[in-house]
This record gives C-alpha cells, sequence and structure tokens, in this order.
C-alpha cells in the first residue's frame, strides 16, 4: 500500500482538513501517479456539498489529475516510470459492453467507476485527486504531450473533454455557427476548443465583463444573456449551442436561438428538473441533448488537440490550505477561470 497524503471533508457543510489515505497495491495492470496538479471542478463542490445525492465522507475530491508514473505493474505496456499522465472523471468500468467496447467508458451499461465517490472492482470507495498518489488501471490513462504544462494539463481532463466531446460528436468546424453559454471553467474552454476547430463562435454570458477574454479566446461575437434585446437579435441563428450553465435557466429562450436542425447540448447538470416547453423544438425540428465527459480514446485525442493548436485553460494555482477559500470563490462567480492545486503544498 502506498500511503498519500491528502485533503478530505467530513460532511457537506464541513471544511477541508488535512489527512493521510492508503492507496491499493499495485495489481499487474496499475500504474502509481505521483500527482503534480489537480484542478477544482464545480462537480467536485456539488459532491463535497452533498448535493448530488448521499456521500459517503470522508471524501477526497478531484478528477482534474496531472502527473507523474513512479511505478508500474508487471504487465503494463502503455508507460513507463518518468511519463507524464492525465487521470480525468473516472478510473474504471466493465471493458465489455457494447458502450465500452465502442470506446465510450463513461456511459458503460454497468456504470463507470467515478474518480472519487464510487466504488471500485475491490469493493473499495474511491478516492480523488486531493491526494500526493493515486494508483488506476493503464487503460484509464492518458498521455499529456510535452508541450502542454502538468498545471495546465489538469483542468483538460474534465473541463476540456466535456466540452470537446460535444463540439466533436456535432460537428463543429467550419462554416458553422456555435454559441457557447456561460464562461466559467467549462464555458472557456468551449470557446478555445470550438474556436480552433474552426467554428464561428458567439458567447452568451450574464454580463459583458469578461468580453474581453472571451474575444481573446477566439469567440467572434460576445453578448449578455441579461439583455433582453440579446434573444430577438440572435433567434434562430445557432447550429449548435454548448450549456456549460449548471443552474435553472429558461431553456425556451434558449431554444429560439437555434436555427432548423440545431441542437442545444446541456453539459452543465442543475439538480433540479428543467422546465421545456416542446413547441420550441418541433418548430423547426431542433434537438435537446446533454453529453456527459468523453471516452478515453477520444480524452486523449482532445490532449493531442490542444497540444497541436497551443490550447491550454487559464487557471488560477493555489496552495492546498486554500480549497475552501477556492470552492466560495467558483461558486461566486470569482475565477478566472479555473482553480488548480499545486499538490507539492499538500
Ligand atoms: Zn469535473
Ligand atoms: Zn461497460
Amino acid at each position: 500500500m502506498v500511503t498519500a497524503k491528502a485533503r478530505a471533508v467530513d460532511g457537506p457543510d464541513k471544511s477541508f482538513y488535512e489527512t493521510e489515505i492508503q492507496r491499493r497495491d499495485l495489481d499487474i495492470n496499475d500504474i502509481l501517479i505521483e500527482i503534480k496538479f489537480s484542478g477544482i471542478c464545480h462537480s467536485d463542490i456539488h459532491t463535497a456539498h452533498g448535493e448530488w445525492g448521499p456521500v459517503n465522507y470522508p471524501l477526497v475530491p478531484g478528477h482534474e489529475i496531472a502527473g507523474i508514473v513512479t511505478e508500474v505493474g508487471s504487465n503494463v505496456s502503455k508507460y513507463k516510470v518518468g511519463d507524464r499522465v492525465g487521470v480525468g472523471c473516472m478510473v474504471d468500468s466493465c471493458g465489455e459492453c457494447k458502450n465500452c467496447q465502442k470506446g465510450e467508458e463513461q456511459y458503460c451499461l454497468k456504470g463507470n467507476v467515478p474518480t472519487y465517490a464510487g466504488v471500485d472492482k475491490y469493493g473499495e470507495p474511491t478516492q480523488g485527486g486531493y491526494a500526493t498518489h493515486i494508483v488506476v488501471t493503464e487503460d484509464f490513462v492518458v498521455r499529456i504531450p510535452d508541450n502542454i504544462e502538468l498545471d495546465a494539463a489538469a483542468p483538460l481532463l474534465c473541463a476540456g473533454i466535456t466540452t470537446y466531446s460535444p463540439l466533436n460528436h456535432w460537428g463543429a468546424g467550419p462554416g458553422k455557427k456555435v454559441a457557447i453559454v456561460g464562461m466559467g471553467g467549462l464555458g472557456h474552454m468551449a470557446v478555445k476548443i470550438a474556436s480552433a476547430m474552426g467554428a464561428e463562435v458567439t458567447v452568451l454570458s450574464q454580463t459583458l465583463s469578461k468580453k474581453e477574454d472571451g474575444l481573446e479566446f477566439g469567440a467572434k461575437e460576445y453578448y449578455a444573456m441579461s439583455d433582453p434585446e440579446t434573444f430577438s437579435k440572435l433567434a434562430g441563428t445557432f447550429d449548435l449551442i454548448i450549456n456549460t450553465v449548471s443552474a435553472k435557466i429558461d431553456m425556451d429562450a434558449y431554444f429560439s436561438l437555434l436555427t432548423l436542425d440545431g441542437t442545444l447540448v446541456n453539459v452543465g447538470a442543475p439538480a433540479e428538473p428543467l422546465a421545456v416547453n416542446v413547441f420550441s423544438l418541433i418548430g423547426h425540428r431542433r434537438s435537446f441533448a446533454g453529453s456527459m465527459i468523453g471516452g478515453i480514446r477520444e480524452t486523449q485525442e482532445m490532449l493531442d488537440f490542444c497540444a497541436e493548436h497551443n490550447i491550454a485553460p487559464k487557471i488560477e494555482v493555489i496552495s492546498a490550505d486554500r480549497i475552501d477559500e477556492a470552492y466560495e470563490r467558483v461558486l461566486a462567480s470569482d475565477v478566472k477561470y479555473r482553480f488548480v492545486i499545486d499538490i507539492s503544498t499538500m
């Protein structure tokens, strides 16, 4: 067993504290990773606060993990000691169902094993990346290209793939008009990736306060949703809308912005159900879809795409004793655009 230093939380209203957790002994296909950086995702906050259902505390969140391989099992073939690697939102799946066979492990019919707040095949609770080490089977590890810094790589493992996958699936590219709703951790990645894919990108944000950043990230236009004229002006415009907001919003108003056959994809996950007036879909054969992270093969493809196009998230690196403060600032939308924990401060 490897003892890892970690930061855990004991309940929905509790603060993070310093602790130690045990990582399992390496199985023949396992890799031991020394974690260097771990991103703070909004999902970490929802889970730590118990908003997505009951949680077995203590909980160590973190599913945007970047580090270095320090030991490999006897059967490992893809990685060697010293390699720069990443781990995202899942650490295992059945490997046999039709979705796993297609490389869409995130949609495993038996349920993928989430990086934290899950149960692994040994029956043990999974603990995430706010820790110095993690053990993961090699098939759920991805390679971080040399020209992406490890601190910037971390958020790509969730925010990057969560936005890349639907943009890729629904064909964002030259000649396509794509709108990104929300300019937070997910949204700012979506703007960068969609622009690099060649799409014409518009940001729909609550206010114009981040307009300069949005245009710098590659957006062509930037509108405030708080301005009622935005919706009349942009009616019927977009082929694809990626909604990154994980709060209840007026869906029908956003459907009205889609062109004929346009699709709105939700990647944000509000805790409450959203109301939909079906008339706003059937009138122009519009679709309302959802998408969750991406498979391992696609995650590697996303990292290679980001390396090729020099795409990296804009991050604020913090020490491990500032996690509670970072959570408060994420909830107040006071971060540009992703907090990343420097694990050397653990
Ligand atoms: Zn996440
Ligand atoms: Zn499966």
